[in-house]
């Protein structure tokens, strides 16, 4: 077990939990030829997004919105990817380290929507205050941070599936669930389209621009565009684990034991160890009666081999039960917890990143420098830096055509990665994504020759937070 500690690099304090062995390479069994065969066109569209997740429901979203005739295809059957599906119900900062909202645009409008009672977090006027009774309350309730209180509630993922999917529906997005995009369709270097599979067979959807908000970048790389995929040893932004809900908590309960004996939670936390092996501390939810375990974080896992995500599946299911029994014996408010629901979808921080025509990097964060094709503004990790321009060239392949990348697989190092996947940049990157595309469309254009003065326009209208839109046409 590694312990990653907090520090201006990284939000989080969390264990770090090494593969036990690794498995030889698989037997080669031979091969089966595959038959060529023609596909049937189920749709044609202007713009396809592959990926329901933060990232593609934004995108499909505020594709549509620019006038686009959008689909958005999702294997499982809700929206929201790993902020519902995963359980990752712990939305990071929207405000910067002043209290300003930053992040804006479409996660603004999923706030201001969600009903009151599926959102937990301080109120509006509490945002960048450094009030020492407010940061303690919230430093243990994921909203305050370097003794500033943020806006990073927590929320009810039921309510936010049915919201996405209800903005989709109502700008017009043709959803497809249970269908998985296999294969992109790649003419003359562009992306022009997607074969996926579902209960009917293999089907084409054809489109004039893809979206790829899969997080794993399984488009982008299947077209052949160039990736990266090295990591940060000394961050948890590799690790994957299936998160859980616990019911029939007292949250508060617990929160007065971790805040108020640090001594004996200390002990609480290394018995733990000792005794469930994988261990993770539960986080608060939007209710008090409910705990979200986002771990325990396990690493040196592939989140693109079968065997590996199949075996990360089998060991949480596992923590999750040994950790109930060892919560409802030990830990004050847990006497009566239950398993309620471990995540329908794998939780996975990191597989590839797309190599861009621009790239967000470590040496960026102390500049505060506002790039000329800024799509939105990211808090940085600690009050240290200065909030972080996102370029719009992240989200454009180097040399394929067709295609933008938007979420958690953007073009950023591999420090940078740490917060580029977080929920509100990813839809911060969908949107710009979405609205990229429509104009793509409209303008006739490749997305790489997007007029940007007219992205950041179209943005701002949306609602998204950018600076200084630059006054001259200008290309990515
Ligand atoms: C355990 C864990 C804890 C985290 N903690 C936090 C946190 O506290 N706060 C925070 O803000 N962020 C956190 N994150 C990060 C955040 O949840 C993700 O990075 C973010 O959800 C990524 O959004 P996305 O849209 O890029 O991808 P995803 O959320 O992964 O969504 C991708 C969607 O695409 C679909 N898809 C994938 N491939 C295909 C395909 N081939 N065909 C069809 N559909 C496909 C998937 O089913 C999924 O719905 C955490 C992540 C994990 C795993």
């Amino acid at each position: 077990m590694k312990v990653i500690t907090r520090s201006d690099e990284r939000i989080l304090t969390a264990d770090v939990f090494e593969r036990p062995a690794r498995r030889g390479p698989r037997p080669d069994l031979g091969t089966w030829p595959e038959p060529g065969r023609d596909i049937p066109i189920y749709h044609r569209c202007d713009v396809l997004v592959v990926g329901g997740g933060p990232s593609g429901t934004a995108a499909a979203a505020a594709a549509a919105r620019e006038g686009a005739d959008v689909v958005l295809l999702e294997r499982y059957n809700h929206l929201g990817g790993l902020s519902t599906g995963g359980l990752v119900i712990w939305i990071d900062r929207m405000t910067d380290w002043q209290g300003k909202h930053v992040i804006r645009g479409f996660a603004e409008e999923l706030f201001d929507r969600l009903p009151p009672d599926a959102v937990a977090g301080p109120d509006r006027p509490d945002w960048g205050s450094q009030d020492p009774a407010k940061a303690h309350h919230w430093s243990f309730r994921t909203a305050a941070w370097h003794g500033i209180v943020t806006w990073s509630p927590t929320i009810d993922p039921e309510r936010l599936k049915l919201l996405s999917q209800e903005i989709a529906l109502e700008r017009g997005v043709k959803l497809v669930y249970h269908s998985w995009a296999c294969q992109p369709i790649v003419q003359d270097g562009a992306t022009r389209g997607v074969i996926f599979e579902s209960k009917e067979g293999r089907m084409a959807i054809m489109a004039k621009v893809v979206v790829d908000a899969t997080g794993d970048g399984d488009l982008f790389a299947r077209a052949g565009a160039a990736y990266e995929s090295d990591i940060e040893e000394g961050d948890a932004h590799h690790c994957m684990n299936t998160a859980w809900l616990f019911g029939g908590v007292d949250m508060n309960r617990w929160i007065a034991f971790r805040s108020g004996q640090p001594d004996a939670f200390s002990a609480f936390m290394q018995r733990g160890r000792e005794e469930c092996g994988l261990f993770e501390k539960p986080y608060v939810s939007w209710r008090n009666d409910i705990a979200v375990f986002m771990g325990p974080r396990q690493s040196g896992y592939s989140a693109l081999d079968v065997d590996d995500l199949t075996e990360v599946e089998i060991r949480s299911h596992r923590a999750m039960a040994r950790h109930l029994e060892y919560f409802r014996r030990n830990a004050p408010g847990f006497e009566n917890a239950y398993m309620m629901l471990s995540a329908p979808q794998l939780g996975v921080r990191h597989a590839r990143r797309l190599k861009g025509v621009g790239r967000l990097e470590r040496a960026q964060w102390p500049t505060g420098a506002t790039l000329a094709d800024e799509v939105g503004v990211t808090p940085a990790v600690s009050p240290k830096f200065p909030n972080i321009s996102i370029p719009y060239g992240a989200l454009v392949p180097e040399k394929l055509d067709g295609l933008l990348a938007c979420g958690r697989h953007v073009s950023c190092d591999k420090n940078s990665h740490g917060f580029m996947r977080e929920i509100p940049q990813c839809w911060l990157t969908g949107q710009a994504a979405g609205v990229a595309a429509a104009l793509a469309v409209a303008q006739g254009v490749e997305p790489r020759h997007v007029d940007v003065p007219s992205l950041q326009a179209a943005l701002i209208k949306q609602g998204a937070y950018v600076r200084q839109p630059v006054a001259q046409p200008a290309t990515v």
